[in-house]
């Protein structure tokens, strides 16, 4: 099995990115559940034939739809031997807590934060969001609200983001039960990036109305295009109004591991909780999301409760309190640390940094191919990673059905996987280069690729 997987990473370029999925093999996955024992290498060789083969293709150089790492051999060890140690990270007294605790520390520093910080792991950051404004919501009301729940107040939250931000911000406001209304998606400038002066009045305008302003969400890298909001003029903003500030950062946190692309996201080391994942931009193997919050007592005062029979001792295995379990709402947790401080110390910080800078690269390089080819065009500025474009063809009213159907026929054909999303309401061919495996015959084969369906979809047309 272990040979079967590396063999697969080493070999993934000859592979295509994705295929459709015969009915023969979807129904498989229909049988019921077994009863007798099975035999171990059949159901390895099911593995091989039916799921491997089926699997989304993030790994592959060509993928590049929405916002997917790539994994990495180190991190698939590292995962066989946490699975192997079976620890569970809730709490108590053993080494792998103080691993974890190691890499929080570890990013503490890369941000800037106190090393004070509290970090967790989590699934992603769409958990790790949702953390942030629970613990926004406890500093803004008091952890009574803990108790009583939001309806025995008379402040009604409001918080703000960039219209440009993840949806999942606003699905944290759904199920920490202040509500999506209560989100202000605040509009962006031309760069994409939140226009500031109209965060400033939307603040004004509900204090005006006697609302309660508790949490910005800054973006650092917006799943569109990449777009780093301004985090300096947004944390003098969250400390004049006395707002918490957090940042967004899933994938563009770590660009801080880049000497090069660390500049821009100056004003990142002034927030209060930053959201990331280890397994985007970093190449962990899924999932390792990331909550660092700078008040590791407001962090603990959200989510600690003492119950009997999870009673802490000053000694023995009970001991190393505060526990994991006391600064999120898992209690049962696996080792996500040790592929992460795995990959981070096989690979460094240089090296990984690096690769990042050089995915920015591959976006300048297809950025550069579009611009210099009349049937393509450009929908949005380069930032990092991530590039929005289109084909165009003055034969074709509907563009943005010609375009969708362009990105079914590259994933049919197995070469590329960009994904599709709007840009101004114009439907663009999105572009993210994660993967630490993409060269710049990647990028070719998607631009060939392109212009060839395009041409074919045009020609059919007529
Ligand atoms: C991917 C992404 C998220 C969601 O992160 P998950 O790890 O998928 O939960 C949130 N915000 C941005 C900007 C992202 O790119």
């Amino acid at each position: 099995m272990l040979d079967d997987i590396l063999d697969y990473a080493e070999h993934i370029r000859e592979r295509p990115v994705w295929q459709p999925i015969p009915e023969e093999v979807r129904a498989k996955f229909q049988q019921g559940l077994p009863q007798g024992e099975g035999d171990l290498a059949a159901v390895h060789q099911q593995f091989m034939q039916d799921i491997l083969p089926y699997s989304v293709g993030n790994s592959h150089p060509g993928f590049m739809g929405w916002v997917q790492g790539g994994g990495n051999p180190v991190g698939t060890l590292a995962e066989m031997l946490a699975a192997g140690l079976n620890a569970n990270l809730g709490g108590r007294d053993h080494i792998p807590i103080d691993v974890e605790r190691q890499v929080s520390r570890w990013v503490s520093t890369l941000f800037g934060f106190p090393e004070s910080a509290s970090g967790l792991f989590v699934t992603g950051t769409s958990m790790a969001n949702f953390i942030a404004v629970l613990v926004a919501r406890s500093v803004a009301l008091g952890t009574e609200v803990r108790k009583t729940g939001l309806a025995s107040y008379e402040q009604r939250l409001v918080a703000y983001t960039s219209a440009g931000a993840h949806g999942c911000i606003a699905q944290a406001m759904d199920i920490a039960g202040i509500g999506r209304d209560a989100l202000r998606m605040i509009p962006m400038t031309s760069q994409f990036e939140m226009d500031t002066a109209l965060l400033r009045e939307a603040i004004a305008a509900d204090r005006a109305a006697g609302l309660t302003p508790f949490f910005i969400a800054g973006t650092a890298g917006s799943v569109d295009v990449g777009a780093i909001d301004d985090l300096t003029t947004l944390a003098e903003i969250a400390a004049q109004e006395k707002i918490w500030f957090h940042i967004d950062g899933a994938f563009g946190a770590l660009a801080m591991l880049s000497p090069e692309l660390a500049p821009r996201l100056a004003g990142i080391e002034r927030a209060d909780s930053v959201a990331f994942d280890f397994h985007k931009w970093m190449q962990v193997p899924y999932d390792a999301g990331f909550i660092l919050v700078r008040n590791r007592e407001a962090h603990l005062a959200t989510f600690s409760a003492p119950v009997g029979y999870l009673r802490r001792e000053t000694r023995g295995l009970a001991g190393g309190s505060p526990w994991p379990c006391d600064f999120g709402p898992d209690l049962s947790r696996g080792f996500r640390a040790l592929k992460t401080w795995f990959t981070l110390q096989v690979y460094g910080t240089e090296r990984l940094g690096q690769m990042i800078a050089h995915t920015c690269e591959l976006a300048q390089y297809l950025k550069q191919q579009v611009e210099e080819n009349p049937k393509l065009e450009l929908l949005a500025p380069v930032n990092l990673n991530i590039v929005c474009f289109r084909y165009r063809s003055e034969r074709i009213a509907d563009l943005d059905a010609l375009n969708a159907d362009i990105v079914v026929a590259l994933h049919e054909g197995g070469i590329c996987a960009p994904s599709t999303t709007f840009i101004r309401g114009q439907l663009a061919i999105r572009a993210a280069i994660v993967n630490h495996r993409t060269r710049a015959e990647n990028i070719d084969a998607l631009i060939n690729a392109t212009i060839a369906q395009g041409d074919l979809l045009v020609q059919s047309a007529q």
